[in-house]
């Protein structure tokens, strides 16, 4: 009897190929979604919340993997993950770091994060990046990054979330920051490029916002926003080695000069400008010191525990304003007068206010 060819086989094999083999996993798009379905089965809240206060790595990402699904069922268990988390989150230094692309701020995070790790703290890097949100892909993610910082059994790194608005992104980053505060981490950076609001954004999540800068371009040469300058608690000149070194200085002092006319970003702190070579590793611990004189500040007048209050209530109505508008765009009624209510503005047979009431009413 002529054997049964495997279904799988070397090419121009004969019929002496027998061993079975069996066919792998065919991939989706994602490459992922067959193996988790296969490998993993569903955890129960208990198990979730027992997993990460044990710092269980695994569980901890499926947790935000959790969070940052749009299912309902999904969205309903990661809140009484969060419900039974609450009590243990908050214990932690949230840093915001921004600055264009090329910068170093994955060098930067690299250097610093193990430089932390080594002095006993745990390191959670975290990613806020909105084009990651368009299809094109993440400009945070892309790369390889952090090879060291990876390996270190205190850090953990999670990508940006993709999908969605920077409104979705926003939220999902919030949840995970409480989510690695349960699981010990004491040291949380959230990263960001200044694309968009992102940094108006990490700014609204974060203790102590850090801007790294390049050595000599002044701020609208290196791509940065106005504004951006003054939302910093610290800037950072980096890539101040070689040939570049006294190009930093000089830029250091010329950003020392400037943070005297302005407005400080947090009451009672001095923005100071420091100099870093992420590359070698210098000026990290300088640097860490200053975020530590700073924690110590503002813990103490207060400021500290009123910003992170300010900052709930923030997310809390950022959320409500977020809702009310997606309601009201795909009220049916909305959606039904909208053009007839937009033509006659344009017009001239209705005001903007008189349409703006014709909707509510509608709306209501
Ligand atoms: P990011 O886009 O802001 O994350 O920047 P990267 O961390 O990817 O760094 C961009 C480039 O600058 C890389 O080629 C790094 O090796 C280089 N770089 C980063 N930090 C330093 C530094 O302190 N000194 C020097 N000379 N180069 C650096």
């Amino acid at each position: 009897m002529k054997k049964k060819k495997p279904e799988w086989a070397p090419e121009n094999s004969g019929d002496e190929f027998a061993t079975q083999v069996l066919p792998g996993l065919k991939n989706d798009i994602s490459g992922r979604q067959n193996t988790v379905s296969l490998s993993k089965q569903k955890l129960t809240t208990k198990e979730y919340v027992k997993g990460i206060l044990k710092d269980d790595r695994s569980i901890l990402a499926r947790a935000i993997t959790l969070t940052e699904s749009n299912a309902p069922a999904h969205i309903a268990q990661a809140q009484e993950i969060l419900k039974e988390l609450l009590p243990k989150t908050g214990k932690s230094i949230r840093i915001g770091i921004t600055g264009s692309p090329g910068v170093g701020k994955s060098t930067f995070i690299e250097s610093f994060g193990n430089y932390l790790c080594e002095n006993g703290h745990k390191v959670a890097v975290l990613a806020i990046d909105p084009s990651s949100t368009r299809s094109k892909g993440s400009i945070l993610g892309d790369k390889t990054r952090m090879e060291k910082l990876s390996r270190q059994k205190n850090a953990f790194i999670r990508p940006s979330p993709s999908g969605g608005t920077l409104g979705g992104v926003t939220r999902k980053t919030r949840e995970t920051i409480l989510l690695c505060e349960a699981a010990g981490f004491d040291v949380i950076l959230v990263e960001t490029i200044g694309v968009g609001q992102s940094e108006i954004t990490v700014r609204t999540m974060v203790d102590f916002f850090m801007l790294l800068l390049l050595p000599g371009a002044g701020d609208e040469l290196q791509g940065i926003k106005k504004g951006v300058v003054e939302m910093a608690d610290m800037l950072v000149i980096n890539k101040a080695d070689g040939n570049n070194r006294q190009r930093a200085e000089i830029t250091q002092h010329a950003y020392s000069d400037a943070l005297h006319y302005l407005q400080p970003a947090t009451d009672g702190w001095t923005t100071g400008a420091f100099l870093c070579s992420a590359i070698n590793d210098e000026g990290i611990d300088e640097i860490w010191k200053n975020i530590s004189d700073f924690t110590e500040l503002t813990k103490g007048s207060g400021l500290f525990y009123k910003r992170r209050n300010e900052q709930l209530l923030e997310w809390v109505y950022t959320m409500v304003e977020e809702n009310l508008l997606s309601r009201f765009y795909q009220n049916p009624k909305i959606i039904a007068s909208k053009e007839t209510i937009d033509k006659k503005v344009l017009n001239g047979e209705l005001t903007p206010v008189n349409a703006v009431k014709l909707l509510l009413d509608k709306f209501d």
